[in-house]
C-alpha cells in the first residue's frame, strides 16, 4: 500500500518555515474534540493532520477535550473518542480537559473586566442577537455596556456564585459594535448554565463560550499551530484579541483548512446523534454511519482511513469527496491481506447425482491468488453443495455463462458440473438443481479437454456454516432536500439488506474483526457484536470492483 508520509500541504509548509526561521523551536498541535458525540471520518482527517504533522517534525500532539458545554457532553463520548484516536494508531502526548482550566479562564475574564474590556450584560440572548447588526449595518450598543469596572466585577462574581438564573446575565467582551467583522461586536465570553458537568461536577454554574475558551486553551498548553476548519476563519481576529488582551505568555496561531465532506452522508455530530436518537440506525457504531466506530465495525482498517486522509490532502476551499475514494483505499489495503474464500449469500441446493454418496474429498484452494505467501487450505466437496440462487436461470438471456438446463460451468477450486434437471416448487420457484460432474476436470489436474465460460463459487452443504450477511447502501440518498424536508426524510429504505446463507467450514470460528474476501461478493468483516459461535455475521465492507478511478 502506498505510504505517502509527507505529502506537502500549505499548513505543513508553514510549520516547516516556522521551524526553519526559529519562530518556534518545536511544533505542538492538538486535536480538540467536543465530547458531544462519536467521532466521524471528518474528525479522522483532522486527527491525521495534527498527529502526522507533529510526528513528521518530531513535535507533540495533545488530545484535548473541549468540554465547555456541560449540557451536551458525556463521559461515554470521552471514552469513545480516546478509543477511536488510539485505534487510528496515534498516541497523544498529554490528555487535557479544557474544564481543568476553568479557574484560569475565570481569572482571565476578571483581567478583561479590570482593563475595561468586558462587561456584564442583562439583555437576553435574543436581544443580543437582534442588536448585533448585519454584514452591512453596525450593531447597537447594549444599555449595560458602560457599567463601571467595580459593578462588573461584583456582578461577574455573583454570576459565578449562582445568584442568577440561566440566561439572566452574560459577560461580554467590549470591542466594537460597528466592526465589519461581526465576531468582534462584543461577543459573549461567559454565560450562566446551572448544569452538572462530566468533569467538574457542580463546581461551576458559569461556562466560557467556545470562542473565548479555545484560544486560552491553546495558549495554556503551548500549542504552536492551532489547526481548525474554515468556518473559524472569521473568528481568527477574536482569537488573536483574546490571546493579546488576556496577556497570555504563549502566543499560538490559528490556521484553517477545509472540512471534509463525503457524498451520500451527513457529517455532523448533531445530525448523527439525531439518527441514533431516532433509532434510524443501530447506534453510533452502526456500519452505515460515517463514524470511526461505524467504519471500524463495517471493517475499515486504520491503514485505509489514514491513506485516504493523506490522499485527499489539505485544502483551503470546500469540496465534496466521493465516498468511492474511501472504498478504493480499503480494497487496496485488504487486497493482499484478506483470505479469499467462498460464501453463498442466497443459497440454491445442487445435488451432484453421479458423485458417490457419503464421500467427502478435500480439495486444495489457494488462500489469496495474488499473495502466494498466504498459503493454501483444504475445502470439502461432496454430493450436495450450495450455489448462488442467481447463478441459475431457466431461460437465460444471450451471453449468460452460468447455469441453465444443459449448460456446463466450472466450480471454483473443484470440478465442471452440468445442469441435467431442475426442480421447481408448486409456484414455479427453482428449489434444487440436479447436476453431473466430470471427474476428469478437477481443478489443478491440468485438464485441457474443453473449456467453459462460467466459474461459480459454492460451498459444500454438509460442512457449510450458516451465516448472516449484511449488505449496505448509502444511508442517505443524494437527492436535493425539498423545502421543509430534513435529512431524515431522505433516509434510504434499502440501506441495509440482511441475507442468510453459508460460508466455508474454515470460518466457523472466525472472530470479530476478521476480514475476508468472498469470491465475487467483495470484502467482508466479521461483526464483533452480533456474531455468535457457529453463526458468524458478516458485514460487507465493499464490493470487489468500482468504476471509480482515484
Ligand atoms: P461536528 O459539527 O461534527 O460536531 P465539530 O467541528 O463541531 O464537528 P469538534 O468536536 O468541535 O466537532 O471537532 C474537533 C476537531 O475536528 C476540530 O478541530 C474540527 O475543526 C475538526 N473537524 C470536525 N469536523 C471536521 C470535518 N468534517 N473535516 C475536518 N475536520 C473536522
Ligand atoms: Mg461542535
Amino acid at each position: 500500500m502506498e505510504t505517502k508520509t509527507s505529502s506537502s500541504n500549505f499548513i505543513r509548509n508553514i510549520v516547516a518555515e516556522d521551524l526553519a526561521s526559529g519562530k518556534v523551536s518545536e511544533v505542538v498541535t492538538r486535536f480538540p474534540p467536543e465530547p458531544n458525540g462519536y467521532l466521524h471520518i471528518g474528525h479522522a482527517k483532522s486527527i491525521c493532520l495534527n498527529f502526522e504533522l507533529a510526528d513528521e517534525f518530531k513535535g507533540r500532539t495533545n488530545l484535548r477535550f473541549d468540554d465547555t458545554n456541560p449540557v451536551k457532553e458525556d463521559v461515554e463520548y470521552v471514552e469513545s473518542i480516546k478509543n477511536d484516536v488510539e485505534w487510528l494508531g496515534f498516541k497523544w502526548d498529554n490528555l487535557f480537559f479544557a474544564s481543568n482550566y476553568f479557574g484560569e479562564m475565570y481569572d482571565r475574564a476578571v483581567l478583561l473586566i479590570r482593563k475595561g474590556l468586558a462587561y456584564v450584560d442583562d439583555q437576553s440572548a435574543d436581544q443580543i442577537r437582534e442588536t448585533r447588526g448585519t454584514l452591512t449595518s453596525p450593531g447597537q450598543e447594549s444599555p449595560y455596556r458602560n457599567r463601571s469596572v467595580e459593578e462588573n466585577l461584583d456582578l461577574f462574581r455573583r454570576m459565578k456564585e449562582g445568584e442568577f438564573a440561566d440566561g439572566q446575565k452574560v459577560l461580554r467582551a467590549k470591542i466594537d459594535m460597528a466592526s465589519p467583522n461581526v465576531n468582534l461586536r462584543d461577543p459573549i465570553l461567559y454565560r450562566v448554565v446551572h448544569a452538572h458537568h462530566h468533569n467538574t461536577g457542580d463546581e461551576w454554574c458559569i461556562y466560557p463560550m467556545y470562542a473565548f475558551a479555545h484560544p486560552l486553551e491553546d495558549a495554556i498548553e503551548g500549542v504552536t499551530h492551532s489547526i481548525c476548519t474554515l468556518e473559524f476563519e472569521d473568528q481568527r481576529p477574536f482569537y488573536d484579541w483574546v490571546i493579546r488582551e488576556c496577556e497570555m505568555k504563549w502566543v499560538p496561531h490559528q490556521y484553517e483548512f477545509a472540512r471534509l465532506n463525503l457524498t451520500n452522508t451527513v457529517m455532523s455530530k448533531r445530525k448523527l446523534k439525531l439518527l441514533v436518537d431516532e433509532n434510524a440506525v443501530d447506534g453510533w457504531d452502526d456500519p452505515r454511519m460515517p463514524t470511526i466506530s461505524g467504519l471500524r465495525r463495517k471493517g475499515y482498517t486504520p491503514e485505509a482511513i489514514r491513506a485516504f486522509c493523506r490522499e485527499i490532502g489539505v485544502a483551503k476551499s470546500y469540496g465534496i469527496v466521493d465516498e468511492r475514494m474511501l472504498e478504493h483505499f480499503i480494497r487496496e489495503d485488504l487486497k493482499l491481506k484478506a483470505l479469499r474464500t467462498m460464501a453463498v449469500l442466497q443459497p440454491l441446493k445442487v445435488v451432484i447425482t453421479n458423485y458417490p454418496e457419503g464421500q467427502t474429498e478435500w480439495l486444495d484452494a489457494e488462500n489469496n491468488s495474488e499473495n502466494e505467501e498466504m498459503g493454501h487450505r483444504k475445502i470439502p466437496f461432496s454430493r450436495e453443495i450450495y450455489i448462488e440462487r442467481d447463478d441459475y436461470m431457466d431461460n437465460p438471456p444471450p451471453k449468460y455463462f452460468r447455469l441453465f438446463p444443459g449448460n456446463e460451468v466450472r466450480l471454483k477450486h473443484a470440478y465442471f458440473i452440468k445442469c441435467e434437471e431442475v426442480i421447481h416448487d408448486s409456484e414455479g420457484n427453482v428449489i434444487e438443481l440436479r447436476c453431473t460432474y466430470d471427474p476428469e476436470t478437477k481443478s489443478g489436474s491440468g485438464f485441457t479437454g474443453r473449456k467453459v465460460k462460467g466459474t461459480l463459487h459454492w460451498v459444500d452443504a454438509s460442512h457449510a456454516v450458516p451465516a448472516e450477511f449484511r449488505l449496505y447502501e448509502p444511508l442517505i440518498s443524494d437527492e436535493e432536500e425539498e423545502d421543509g424536508q430534513s435529512f431524515l426524510d431522505r433516509l434510504n429504505p434499502n440501506s441495509l439488506q440482511v441475507l442468510e446463507g453459508f460460508v466455508e467450514p474454515e470460518m466457523k470460528d472466525a472472530s470479530g474483526g476478521d476480514k475476508f474476501q468472498f469470491f465475487r461478493h467483495g470484502y467482508f468483516n466479521v461483526d464483533p457484536k452480533d456474531s455468535t459461535p457457529g453463526h458468524p455475521v458478516f458485514n460487507r465492507i465493499v464490493s470487489l470492483k468500482s468504476s471509480f478511478v482515484v
